[in-house]
């Protein structure tokens, strides 16, 4: 039996968030058959191939490349499609601290440019500009929080200027845009498989590309007599049965995206993840901004979801304060600076639950608790 900490006992069931990772019954079995086989000692074996055949055919693109993380994925990406030490990397001013990292990680310098305004993705028109004004080497776009980018767009708008691009679908495995999955529109997408994550293995990562050049590169940069960032038997054995039931899951949490999303627009005036209709977002989180509630008390909801456990964190930081010495700020930041003071993201595992009925919940708590803290 799972120690069951004092929340989760008394918390009510409409308002409890699902346990992570999840024992799906088809996972022991993975676990198991890796046992027995013994494929869990071997360097290479039928699981990582399994994976990466998997990924194709989700995906439809002939290159996958499994490797540690989503992190070491992004940068074996920005190696693949060929930046080079001094290249400029166009980056928006808020996105995953570690995609910061990749590009100084290369040797490159990230180009900074805004969000659009009371969201998490990058200004396309900023983005036209900066690639119009300077030689930039390639560009690094992340779908966030429930919102994806327009595949399409970007491809044009980054085909127009023969600037190569890299898709962070991280957060968003498996889902559509205009009939296409995220990490599929531009020349190389990448996963994570991390601890979190929609997909999970605990850690992990693959890197996807159309082009073979992209998958060579990245190959002998990695490939080391060995591989230096390998992904295990044991980690690809345990994503096989994650895969079966990603669509299905994905659904399910779209509509239970919708009704929070509802919810949290009527009831407190808060400003929610958008997509399109038609489109299917995978929501490994969905985020939210104050909208017009006060900052100090949107501040509250969020002290007050966490000490009753529930799966509630802030944004992420941003790079509107980072230093001139570190990138190149084309624009001034001000949406993702903003994004970075007053986001909130609802974890995937707390959208099973229900949204009036955790607002209820804070409610009654916030008003039963006096302010001693802060
Ligand atoms: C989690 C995440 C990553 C990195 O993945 P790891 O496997 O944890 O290294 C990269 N980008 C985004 C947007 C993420 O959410």
């Amino acid at each position: 039996m799972p120690i069951m900490t004092p929340s989760e006992v008394s918390l009510p069931p409409e308002v409890r968030p699902l346990p992570w990772p999840p024992q799906w019954p088809a996972i022991g079995e993975a676990l198991q058959a890796v046992w027995s086989d013994r494929s869990w000692g071997r360097y290479d074996g039928p699981y990582c191939q399994r994976l990466v055949e998997r990924l194709q055919h989700l995906h439809d693109l002939p290159w996958i490349y499994l490797c540690a993380s989503g992190t070491c994925a992004v940068e074996l990406a920005l190696r693949g499609v060929g930046v080079q030490a001094g290249d400029e990397v166009v980056l928006a001013g808020y996105d995953y601290p570690g995609n910061f990292r990749a590009i100084e990680a290369v040797g490159a310098r990230p180009v900074l440019v805004d969000v659009q305004p009371g969201r998490w993705t990058i200004d396309l028109r900023q983005l036209e500009q900066v690639l119009g004004n300077s030689r930039i080497g390639a560009v690094v776009v992340s779908h966030l929080h429930g919102e994806l980018l327009p595949g399409q767009e970007m491809s044009d708008l980054c085909q127009r200027f023969g600037v190569p691009w890299i898709e962070d679908a991280c957060q968003a495995p498996g889902a559509w845009i205009g009939g296409r999955r995220a990490g599929t529109w531009a020349d190389a997408g990448v996963l994570s498989f991390g601890g979190s994550k929609l997909l999970t293995a605990g850690r992990g990562g693959a890197v996807l590309t159309r082009h073979q050049a992209v998958w060579q590169r990245i190959k002998i940069f990695a490939e080391r007599g060995n591989a230096a960032f390998p992904l295990s038997e044991l980690q690809a054995a345990v994503l096989l049965p994650q895969l079966d039931r990603l669509d299905e899951q994905n659904r399910t949490r779209c509509r239970q995206a919708l009704l929070w999303k509802t919810t949290l627009e009527t009831e407190l005036g808060w400003q929610v993840a958008r997509w399109a209709d038609g489109t299917c977002p995978s929501f490994y989180k969905l985020g939210v901004q104050p909208g017009a509630m006060p900052a100090d008390e949107f501040e509250h909801w969020l002290v007050s979801a966490r000490r009753w456990g529930f799966p509630w964190g802030a944004g992420f930081r941003g790079f509107a304060r980072r230093t001139t010495r570190r990138c190149r700020q084309a624009f001034a930041l001000v949406h993702s600076q903003a994004a970075a003071d007053r986001t909130i993201l609802i974890d995937h595992t707390h959208l099973a639950a229900s949204p009036a009925a955790v607002i209820n919940f804070l409610r009654q708590s916030m008003k039963n608790s006096t302010v001693i803290d802060s």
